[in-house]
């Protein structure tokens, strides 16, 4: 696989997607760096995205629930290279009746090579590094070649 360089821009689209036993962690975790996320664009899962609106006032695009296909969207758009980073607080105690798509979700942010935090520590690494106010660099897959020799 070869690989680009390209830059993910200063204003980052950002998506945060919480399982149920940890919506209350992306709820306070969103108060606590709101100054910073509401400098970025925000979309969410369904209910984690109805609830960071109702209790923080930062505007964020909803998507579908998660269960309902609202990580399979999020990973369309990572895939389309229209999300730059991934907040996902994915419950580790609690088992998913939508499994393979958070794991989907997990596989896509991989394969693009975005930067994904899983808790919290991770998600306060990423907010407070910064790059949340400048270009980061990112190689990401380039496969124009494969695509051409298709259309041949
Ligand atoms: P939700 O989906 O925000 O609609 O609860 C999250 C998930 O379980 O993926």
């Amino acid at each position: 696989m070869k690989f680009t360089k390209v830059n993910i821009p200063a204003k980052k689209h950002i998506a945060l997607v919480a399982h149920d036993g940890k919506k209350t962690a992306m709820v306070t975790w969103c108060q606590t760096h709101k100054t910073t996320l509401q400098q970025h664009t925000l979309s969410a899962t369904g209910t984690t995205g109805a609830l960071i609106k109702s209790k923080t006032g930062l505007a964020v695009s909803p998507l579908l629930s998660g269960p309902m296909g609202g990580d399979q969207q999020i990973g369309a758009k990572i895939a389309e290279q229209q999300i730059d980073m991934l907040i996902f607080f994915w419950d580790p105690l609690s088992p998913q009746p939508h499994d393979p798509d958070v794991k989907a979700l997990l596989r896509l942010a991989a394969v693009w090579n975005i930067p994904v935090a899983c808790n919290e520590a991770s998600a306060d690494m990423l907010l407070t590094s910064t790059y949340m106010n400048e270009e980061l660099p990112r190689a990401q897959p380039d496969y124009s070649d494969y695509i051409a020799t298709r259309s041949r």
